[in-house]
């Protein structure tokens, strides 16, 4: 047997593998001398057996060092982190209230993934805005303003891009290690001191279960810790869309609206409670009361919005964009779909509003695929909410020849004549020690 079919092998026989041995396997992957095959074998694998947290640690700092690692050594740096969902906007909010704050703020965002929304499409809808920096502007940009925003480079952990593509198209994506290590050599490479994780649960989330959630919180804050690394974890909601806008430049409004304190309530609430814990973290507020009455007083008075403003103008953007929002143009036509019945809203199809997002042209079905900025909509109910017959659930920003895709919508929302709770923001939330 050779070496490499040796170590898949012992895994197969759910037997722990040592540094050396995965770094074997990456470095192969890496340099050709692992086949895709093998690797494939290897992922499924542990996908059926697990590992141990020494192994995923290992498999962790492996793909870490397989690309180049940022180190700020600044006890007020942290980074913040969303497993996806629907509407998701919060980057855009917290992360200009903890710099007000005097967090330093190293955001390294995604684009789309599947039915979720990317930060880094999002923010694109501002015309000039640079997001390809180089990781010397990157680190040097975050001195000078304590904030900043760019795209996932070819730098920064490349094991984890080939290690991803293959998880994608070989079912094994739904792994807590694979997940674990996947999302840490990405963050801890970013040299911040601590990172607050929102993994998001629900229908319209990537882990659609508690208990799943709750485990790949445990591994992510273990693991962490084995790194040094301070972390917060919140299990937040993601049973309907987070804000009412849903799209690129329609959420870029929402998000802008929220920092002149005007924006929705669930977004507004979440993204200071995720800042407050971004500024307790970083050790700029006593306790966590202190730490969201920091954070409400900047999102009051202005100064977030400011920081935001200058972020964008910083980085290449055109900052009338987001100083006169009627500039960032929706679709030309709009649909209104409105309730069959009178009654209160028990559940809505959230992944399927973030599929029919893609299917306008909103998001992506390959990687490289243009995006359609000026699609979207806007939800204007929630779980819980009552609703007259004939009343408006959503409004849709499309192109006239999309009509045809709009069809059976109303179904998205389910009506039923009893009332029902509102869902919690936060289901959890987990301070590692
Ligand atoms: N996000 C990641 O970056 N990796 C995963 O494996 C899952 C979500």
């Amino acid at each position: 047997m050779g070496l490499i079919v040796e170590l898949i092998h012992k895994k197969r026989c759910a037997k722990e593998l040592t540094f050396t041995e995965l770094k074997t396997l990456i470095t192969g992957l890496l340099d050709g001398t692992v086949a895709d095959y093998q690797m494939s074998a290897f992922l499924m694998a542990v996908c059926c057996n697990g590992m141990t947290d020494e192994e995923t640690f290992s498999l962790t700092k492996v793909m870490l060092e397989s690309g180049k690692i940022l180190d700020f050594k600044n006890p007020h740096c942290i980074d913040k982190h969303s497993t996806g969902g629907i509407g998701d906007k919060a980057s855009f909010i917290l992360a200009p209230i903890a710099a007000a704050c005097g967090i330093s703020v190293p955001m390294v965002a995604g684009r789309g993934l599947g039915h979720t929304g990317g930060t880094i499409d999002k923010i694109e809808s501002i015309p000039g805005f640079r997001t390809g920096l180089s990781l010397e502007e990157f680190s040097a940009q975050l001195k000078i303003d304590k904030i900043v925003l760019m795209g996932q480079t070819e730098d920064i952990a490349p094991a984890d891009r080939r290690i991803y593509a293959l998880r994608d198209v070989t079912a094994t994506v739904e792994s807590i290690p694979l997940i674990t290590a996947s999302i840490l050599s990405k963050k801890l490479a970013e040299g911040a001191s601590g990172i607050v994780m929102d993994i998001k649960v629900g229908q319209g989330a990537f882990m659609s279960n508690m208990s799943d959630a709750k485990k790949l919180a445990q591994s992510l804050i273990r693991v962490s810790k084995k790194f040094g690394k301070k972390m917060t974890v919140l299990l937040t909601d993601m049973n309907q869309p987070l804000g009412n806008c849903i799209g690129n430049s329609i959420e870029l409004v929402e998000s802008v609206e929220t920092l002149q304190n005007k924006g929705p309530h669930d977004l507004t609430e979440l993204s200071l409670i995720l800042a407050a814990e971004m500024v307790l973290l970083g050790k700029k507020a006593k306790n966590y009361n202190d730490a969201y009455k920091k954070c409400r007083q900047v999102l009051e008075n202005g100064e977030a919005l400011k920081v935001f403003y200058h972020l964008i103008e910083k980085q290449g953007g055109d900052v009338k964009f987001v100083k006169n929002l009627s500039l960032l143009k929706n679709a030309e036509d709009k649909t209104i779909i409105t309730a069959s019945k009178s009654g209160h809203i028990h559940k809505i199809l959230n992944r399927e509003i973030g599929e029919l997002l893609v299917t306008l042209g909103g998001g992506r079905t390959k990687t490289g695929e243009a995006i359609d900025f000026s699609v979207g909509m806007i939800c204007h109910k929630k779980i819980g909410d009552a609703v007259k017959i004939g009343e408006a659930l959503m409004t849709i920003y499309h192109h006239s020849a999309q009509k045809k895709l709009l069809q059976n919508l109303a179904s998205y929302f389910l009506i039923k004549p009893q009332k029902t709770k509102r869902l919690p923001l936060v289901y959890q939330t987990i301070r590692g020690k």
